[in-house]
């Protein structure tokens, strides 16, 4: 079995890693020149599968806590928090040893899931072309590779896909009507102590009432232990964000701050301080529009897919990157039992993967679009979910900070 996977994200990497504990032959290609040529993203939540994916992995990954919590070298566990309208006091979920929670900053979790792999940088898709027998890939650089099958790990825009189902993804990605404001901040002292009370990994304000909700995140904390790069995303319901001419399009860095901080001005002080700290030149430029992808049924052969390929989200449940890995832990123990020449075996075994991936992955996309509202239970009481976990009562907390020494950074 030789295994062709297209996409050196979270979904390709995770199943090379899986290939490579059980000795399958895999050859991964990624468009990007190098690992530095695009942002990979701020953090992401890993949780019920931790176990999972480190007994999937070869030992040398290493921990995945160790390689990749963005609150080190702070000793605080992983906690996020929700407020939520009728929901008093501070409600959260937070990492325990019963159920633990790594919230990994994303460049790290990128280097942790590509250790001892060797991806092929550079390798842009342009065309696939499989039959019962083999699949073939060709890429822009005029190169091409042979295999049994090929896995497209190759995001919401992928090009594997629109192979696959011979529509391009204009005319599957669904538009999900929330306009967003995008800031990132550096904060020190007191000011940082101040959000990681709020969450110490991220929280959630939510406020139909007032129009919009809150997303704040840490994005990393900074080696001298008092400061974090923080990241948030002011979004409000918005029918017409995908308009040539919305005013989203051309609003300068000061415009965009200047609507939020006037919008946030209802919210209760604590939670409008990320807003009044973040400067003007901290907003994204770009304007971002969410959409997302529920498929209900893929072609079953030497073509299959993982991740955003198959079931894009919008991240505001946290789920995108997490049912990504899980298809890769089930597709890896699917491939492990294949023979490559049995293509009757091959169709059988992905349309059962298939089945499962879609079913999982659309419910996923389709809660992911309302994360702004707490769902009723049967018996009328209102209940959060975050990290697979329900929402508890969080005490509020006093967070204490000591600078690491210069000499122990430089270390
Ligand atoms: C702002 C934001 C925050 C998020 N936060 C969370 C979170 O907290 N928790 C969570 O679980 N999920 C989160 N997600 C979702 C998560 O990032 C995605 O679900 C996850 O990255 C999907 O992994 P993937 O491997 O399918 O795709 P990607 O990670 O997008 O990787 C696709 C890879 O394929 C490559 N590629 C694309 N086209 C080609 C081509 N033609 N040829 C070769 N290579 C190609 C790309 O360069 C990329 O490296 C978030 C998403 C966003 C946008």
């Amino acid at each position: 079995m030789h295994v062709l996977i297209v996409g050196g994200g979270l979904g390709g990497l995770g199943l090379a890693q899986s290939l490579r504990k059980q000795g399958i032959s895999f050859e991964i290609f990624e468009r990007d020149e190098n690992a530095d040529s695009r942002f990979q993203g701020w953090a992401i939540g890993l949780h019920t599968i931790i176990n999972d994916l480190q007994k999937a992995f070869p030992s040398d990954v290493g921990d995945l806590k160790a390689a990749t919590d963005h609150l080190q070298p702070l000793d605080l566990p992983a906690q996020i928090g929700l407020y939520f309208p009728g929901m008093e006091g501070r409600l959260g979920v937070e990492d325990t040893p019963e159920a633990p929670i790594v919230r990994a900053e994303r460049r790290r979790l990128r280097d942790w899931l590509a250790t001892n792999i060797p991806i092929q940088w550079g390798k842009r898709v342009q065309r696939i072309v499989d039959n019962d027998e083999e699949v073939s890939v060709y890429f822009e650089d005029g190169t091409s590779a042979k295999g049994d099958i090929l896995v497209g790990a190759d995001g919401i825009k992928s090009v594997v896909r629109t192979h696959l189902l011979q529509r391009p993804s204009e005319e599957l990605l669904k538009l999900v009507p929330l306009s967003a404001v995008v800031g990132e901040v550096t904060l020190s002292g007191e000011e940082f102590k101040r959000q990681l009370a709020l969450g110490h990994s991220a929280y959630i304000f939510a406020s139909p009432n007032l129009g919009f909700f809150n997303f704040g995140g840490l994005h990393y904390v900074l080696p001298d232990g008092v400061s974090g790069r923080h990241y948030w995303m002011y979004m409000e319901p918005d029918p017409e964000v995908a308009k040539p001419d919305h005013w989203l399009q051309t609003a300068s860095q000061q415009e965009k701050l200047d609507y939020v901080v006037k919008k946030v001005s209802a919210m209760p002080p604590k939670f409008q301080e990320i807003f009044k700290l973040t400067p003007a030149s901290g907003i994204k430029k770009e304007p971002h529009v969410w959409r997302d992808l529920e498929l209900t049924s893929l072609p079953t052969g030497r073509v299959i897919l993982v991740g955003d390929a198959a079931h894009a989200m919008t991240p505001f449940r946290g789920e995108g990157g997490y049912h990504t890995l899980i298809d890769v832990l089930k597709l890896s123990k699917v491939v492990g039992q294949l023979d490559a020449k049995d293509i009757g075996a091959i169709k059988a075994a992905v349309a059962e993967y298939n089945t499962e991936m879609l079913a999982r992955g659309s419910e996923a996309v389709r809660s992911s679009r309302n994360v702004q509202k707490p769902q009723k239970t049967s018996d009328g009481k209102m209940k959060l979910i975050s990290a697979n976990q329900e929402a508890r009562p969080l005490p509020e907390e006093e967070i204490k900070l000591e600078r690491v020494p210069e000499v122990a950074i430089t270390a």
